[in-house]
């Protein structure tokens, strides 16, 4: 097999670079995804995201390994693995985050990340389904829609949050430079009753070209080099081993584990690593897999009384009714995702800007990663800093193919944003607003908690703090993101993640930025040939100038 780009995983990333890259017809790609096609219900059935995290064939099975900052606990760490990748398994909010964390990107060195900057590229991406208003794209891939139910239980949350300071943002996603804290409905990547994934909204439109061949069930063993340059990539499906070559670029997107794994896999990561899993090193790099950083949720709950939450919808002629509604309508409890609501806070005084999000969900759940919702009414909030300070790694421990990649982080130690917020879900939760409704479930870690003791108690919370599920994975710690590209390229032909993020986590969510992010990454890849006059785009393009030929 040969193509123009080999591009290695189908999820978000993946998804919209082989879209992107075959809009011209003289360009071959050929995408790569070590799950399969996404014909399971459930992934497209909003709700069913709650069936999803642990699924057998659909996720990867990952766990992080035990940690003393996790009291001792190995977390499951979900990753799609399908058409769609962790698209078509998250919990379908939309939220781009704040102007000034990408403005924050742009002054570390990113140049034409500001917000001014990729703002025209969330609006390209996106097909907004909602009113129409300025800050959002009707004409793009990505559907975008307002929740079609606004439950009583999120309208206490919300009131409450006024009461407490808050103030209510009619479109989360329209946040002004300067705002303070705020609430308001989360937006989803929904259109109609059904999931907007990755797959959906940008690999199917694709799929007919001629130019893109999709191989499934076909798991990447590693990148091979020609010297130091990639020229092709190994690959076993049931019939064996494969190797297709790529012409121009093997492009990485296997996501925040995958590509680092599988760059290690090739040899290229930290000497030392790569030793002790018995990897020849062909390229010394040695900040593959660290600075790995993620979401870490604290999901506190409370149970109400004197209203309804999903507890009871989700049961017996309840749930039948929804299922009728979802049919008929399109609407109610079948087109939820995670949350429902979402707030942002600053609490730590040296922040500038909001440094902790917490999204709410009108339904509780027994303790434990996977959604089993609570047998009597409840209502749950889950804060994460935005802001992590933890960082993490990912390392190969085999020098196998398996998709076994190692990801430890050291997080709790540095929550400190956490330790103070987890106050404020309690507030919201049972304050006077919402006090004539609700009751606390189970003692939260104290906000005063500090030190060994703290750390043993957020660790503890009754297990109730997990993985958020989004991990971002920097290569190099303070790296920049022009500069990324260029360092790539001392392996030539290789682009090790087109959707990694610089430095910095954006505060808010990591998934709907990776589709701005990639829907002009490959105007990056492309250089010169296909110049879209913008300047900044221009810029990236020139500064992976020399790799591109
Ligand atoms: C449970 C969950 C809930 C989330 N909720 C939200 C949310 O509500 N809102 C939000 O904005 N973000 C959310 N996210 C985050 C968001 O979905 C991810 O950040 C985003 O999808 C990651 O995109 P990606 O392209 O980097 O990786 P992925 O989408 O994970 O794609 C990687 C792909 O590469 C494939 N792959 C990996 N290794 C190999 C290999 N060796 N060979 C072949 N293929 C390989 C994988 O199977 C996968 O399909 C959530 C994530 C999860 C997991």
């Amino acid at each position: 097999m040969q193509a123009d780009y080999v591009i290695v995983g189908a999820g978000s990333a993946g998804c919209v670079l082989a879209n992107r890259l075959t809009e011209d017809p003289g360009t071959r790609v050929i995408l790569i995804e070590a799950g399969g096609r996404d014909w399971n219900p459930l992934i497209h059935i909003p709700v069913g995201y709650m069936k999803l995290l642990d699924h057998k064939q659909l996720t990867w099975g990952f766990k992080a390994e035990a940690d003393p900052g996790t009291n001792g606990r190995a977390i499951a760490y979900p990753r799609g693995r399908v058409l769609g990748g962790s698209s078509s398994i998250n919990g379908l909010i939309y939220i781009r985050s704040q102007p000034e964390d990408y403005d924050h990107w742009a002054q570390l060195g990113n140049r034409g990340w500001g917000w001014d900057d990729v703002l025209p590229f969330f609006k390209r991406a996106e097909r907004w389904t909602g009113d129409e208003v300025e800050i959002h794209g009707t004409e793009g891939n990505l559907t975008t829609s307002p929740m079609t139910e606004r439950p009583e239980a999120c309208h206490a949350i919300i009131e409450a949050a006024q009461q407490l300071g808050l103030e209510y943002r009619p479109d989360v996603n329209n946040l002004p430079r300067g705002a303070g804290d705020s609430i308001g409905w989360c937006q989803q990547t929904r259109g109609g009753r059904l999931r907007a994934s990755a797959a959906v909204t940008y690999l199917r439109p694709a799929k007919k070209r001629a130019n893109l061949q999709i191989v499934t069930n076909a798991l990447v063993h590693r990148v091979v080099f020609d010297g130091k340059r990639a020229v092709a990539v190994e690959f076993s499906r049931q019939s064996g081993v494969e190797r297709v070559d790529a012409s121009r670029e093997v492009l990485l997107s296997a996501g925040a584990i995958g590509s680092p794994h599988l760059l290690q896999l090739s040899g290229v990561g930290g000497p030392e690593v790569l030793q002790k899993a018995g990897i020849a090193v062909r390229h010394a790099l040695l900040g593959v897999g660290r600075n790995f950083q993620d979401h870490y949720i604290a999901r506190l709950s409370c149970y109400v009384r004197d209203l309804e939450t999903l507890n009871e919808r989700a049961r017996g002629f309840g749930f039948a009714n929804e299922i009728m509604r979802y049919l008929v309508q399109g609407k109610g409890m079948m087109t939820f995702g995670a949350s429902l609501c979402a707030a942002s806070v600053k609490v730590l005084p040296e922040s500038a800007t909001p440094d902790v999000q917490c999204v709410f969900a009108p339904a509780s759940y027994k303790p434990g990663l996977i959604r089993r919702l609570d047998d009597r009414p409840g209502i749950t909030g889950g804060p994460w800093q935005m802001r992590p300070l933890s960082r993490g790694y990912v390392q190969v421990h085999r020098g196998e193919p398996a998709g076994t990649g190692r990801a430890e982080r050291r997080r709790v130690a540095r929550l400190r944003a956490l330790e103070r917020f987890d106050r404020l879900p309690r507030e919201l939760l049972v304050h006077d607003g919402q006090s004539r409704h609700g009751r606390r479930r189970r003692p939260a870690p104290s906000p005063r908690a500090r030190g060994a003791a703290g750390r043993r108690r957020l660790g503890d919370a009754g297990g109730q703090l997990d993985e958020h599920e989004r991990p971002d994975d920097h290569d190099r710690r303070e790296r920049r993101d022009n500069d990324q590209i260029k360092r790539a390229r001392e392996t030539g032909g290789l682009i090790p993640d087109t959707r990694r993020f610089p430095r910095c986590l954006l505060q808010y969510l990591v998934h709907v930025p990776r589709f701005a992010r990639c829907d002009r990454q490959p105007v990056a890849i492309l250089g010169q040939q296909q110049p879209l006059g913008d300047q900044s785009i221009h810029g990236l393009g020139q500064a992976c100038g020399p790799g591109i030929t």
